[in-house]
């Protein structure tokens, strides 16, 4: 066989060409975070690691995983309170010789990790202690701002290792809120699916396939997501790297966060700290899923079983503010297109709210 065998075709009509950055490493399970230093010598991305925790994470945890480390690099151990620019700012110049950060905490140390190793050119690896919502293995995080909180484009862990002693020791309301925002898979894919038909846009039909199929394997366990139970912690995680590897594909957030999630941002924007960005991006489910002329009493049954919040009731909101959230949703991210762009005025939204929570 010639060189003649091998030939590049130049095509005018194919020019299509895409990045998919997904995770190299994912660790999940009983004691997994004794598997770090494996992880961190399986990776080699160098010597020099910038421990990142939070200031109740880091008693327990983040010291555990230091004592893992400190013999066998070149550690510093920051903790982190808060995330805002400047905090953002302070862990990059801590953080300047890095090679690698491994954020051990929740969203807001997982996110400044994902900004901060993103800035700085270097890889990051997540280390959840708690399944709350499916930014663990994701590339998109999120910022808090003086209007509600702002995505930004990042790049997805190099590893994630999430150690389900740890996920099922914590609060259950978090395990049930990252629940949630698997569930919401189901209308983020029923508006990218609207958006494609009404405005050409693109769909990946496998990111909708894994993303839908992590939303039924999920409701279909439902029954089993207990509090203090490994096994649930261990159900969940999978589901919630399994979110991030369709959004890695799609190369956009697109096939877990549709209206749904703008409303949920709406209510976050309206009512700050009162609810969980799961809890909120669940209930928004159960309104998209009526709109959608979708199976809602379903959602709303498996989100009940697994203890998450259906009504505002649950979360102490009143119906009114459901309902304004409801109309300023199409606000939010106006660009992504959903069902809740399609007309909801005031009129139609308390309308909404008084039929879905009468019962
Ligand atoms: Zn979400």
């Amino acid at each position: 066989m010639g060189p003649e065998y091998f030939k590049i075709l130049k095509n005018k009509v194919f020019d299509k060409s895409k990045w998919m950055q997904l995770p190299r490493d994912v660790v999940i399970g009983h004691d997994a975070l004794d598997q770090i230093p494996r992880v961190l010598e399986d990776l080699a991305l160098g010597d020099s690691v910038l421990l990142l925790s939070g200031p109740k994470t880091s008693a327990v945890v983040g010291s555990r995983v230091a004592s893992l480390l400190e013999d066998l690099f070149d550690l510093t151990f920051y903790i982190s309170d808060s995330i805002t620019p400047e905090s953002i700012c302070s862990v990059e110049e801590v953080g300047s010789d890095a090679d690698v950060i491994i954020a051990v905490g929740g969203g807001r140390v997982i996110d400044t990790a994902k900004i901060a190793s993103f800035n700085l050119d270097c890889q990051f690896i997540s280390v959840p202690t708690a399944a709350s919502h499916d930014g663990i293995a994701s590339s998109r995080a999120s910022v808090p701002t003086d209007e509600g909180s702002s995505s930004l484009d990042a790049h997805p862990p190099v590893a994630v290792v999430a150690d389900t002693g740890i996920i099922a020791g914590a609060p259950h309301r978090l395990l049930a809120s990252g629940c949630a925002d698997i569930i919401s898979n189901y209308t983020a894919i029923l508006d990218w699916e609207l958006a494609h038909r009404l405005r050409g846009e693109v769909i990946s039909e496998y990111a909708v396939a894994l993303s839908r199929m992590t939303a039924e394997i999920l409701v279909k366990d439902a029954h089993l997501i207990r509090p203090n139970s490994e096994e649930s912690a261990w159900t969940v995680t999978k589901a919630l790297v399994s979110s991030g590897v369709a959004m890695s594909i799609a190369g956009s957030s697109r096939p877990a966060s549709g209206g749904e999630h703008k409303f949920g941002h709406a209510l976050e924007r309206l009512a700050p700290g009162k609810v969980l960005h799961g809890e909120a991006c669940g209930i928004g489910t159960i309104i998209s899923m009526y709109l959608h002329g979708g199976d809602w009493q379903g959602i709303r049954n498996s989100l009940k079983t697994i203890g998450a919040p259906t009504t505002p009731a649950d979360v102490g909101l009143s119906d009114q503010l459901v309902a304004e959230a409801l109309v300023r949703a199409k606000e939010i991210r106006p660009e992504r297109f959903t069902i809740f762009d399609m007309g909801i005025t005031a009129e139609s939204a308390t309308k909404l709210v008084r039929m879905l929570y009468q019962e």
